[in-house]
């Protein structure tokens, strides 16, 4: 019998650490936006719990529109019905709150991902994790298939290829790619290296991830290590 009294129990107790200190701090803006958010941000993120766009991007209540799935995928545009959760939340995003950035943040040591790699080798995972994550799979196609690629490089390589997949695949909603367009409505991508901290950039022409310069003096030392 698993006892969840303690689980229960965390929950509460941060919920408590929270009431006294953040909240405190952001009771106003929390009243503020009770009737309603304008965020100008959305971000796609993978459901791990490392990997946090809010605490990462430091982010205030109402800042960050946020859906967040295994290994931060976005499908393709997708009219013949069915239950579209990640299409719905960007579907909300760009046409009723227009929001004017989104990013697209996948993260280090990502079980997707490792997943997606899995199935190629003809171990896929799960019910619903082995068809999902096939969404990366010209991607991962494309790691497999690099020559310049050792088989301890395509984990990351399949995690910053997944980024540029579902920002194409964004580009397939025709809401995303007639804001974008028009200039209201710009696509990102970013990578998180847990062990780090650290936040890559993607960058747009070349799909290339760079280190975001921190100001910490923690960060340069730690990316040496
Ligand atoms: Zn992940």
């Amino acid at each position: 019998m698993v006892d969840f009294a303690d689980d229960a129990q965390d929950l509460i107790a941060g919920y408590r650490r929270f009431r006294a200190s953040r909240y405190r701090e952001a009771k106003d803006i929390f009243h503020r936006l009770r009737d309603g958010q304008q965020p100008a941000t959305m971000i796609i993120a993978c459901a791990d719990s490392r990997a946090d766009p809010a605490m990462i991007f430091d982010a205030a209540p109402g800042e960050l529109f946020t859906i967040r799935n295994v290994a931060a995928l976005v499908p393709p545009y997708d009219n013949s019905g069915g239950l579209h959760g990640v299409s719905a939340a960007v579907e909300f995003a760009v046409t009723a709150l227009r929001v004017k950035q989104i990013l697209v943040m996948g993260h280090g040591g990502c079980g997707g991902i490792a997943a997606s790699l899995a199935a190629a080798a003809d171990r896929p995972v799960g019910q619903f994790i082995a068809p999902w994550v096939e969404i990366a799979s010209s991607a991962r196609d494309a790691v497999l298939k690099n020559p310049s690629l050792q088989p301890k490089d395509w984990q990351e390589a399949l995690e910053h290829g997944a980024v540029g997949q579902s920002l194409a695949n964004l580009m397939t909603f025709p809401f995303v790619r007639s804001a974008y367009e028009r200039g209201e409505l710009n696509l990102d991508g970013a990578w998180f290296s847990i062990g780090k901290g650290a936040l890559h950039w993607r960058n747009p022409d070349t799909g290339a991830f760079s280190l975001v310069a921190a100001e910490d003096p923690d960060t340069d030392r730690d990316n040496k290590l």
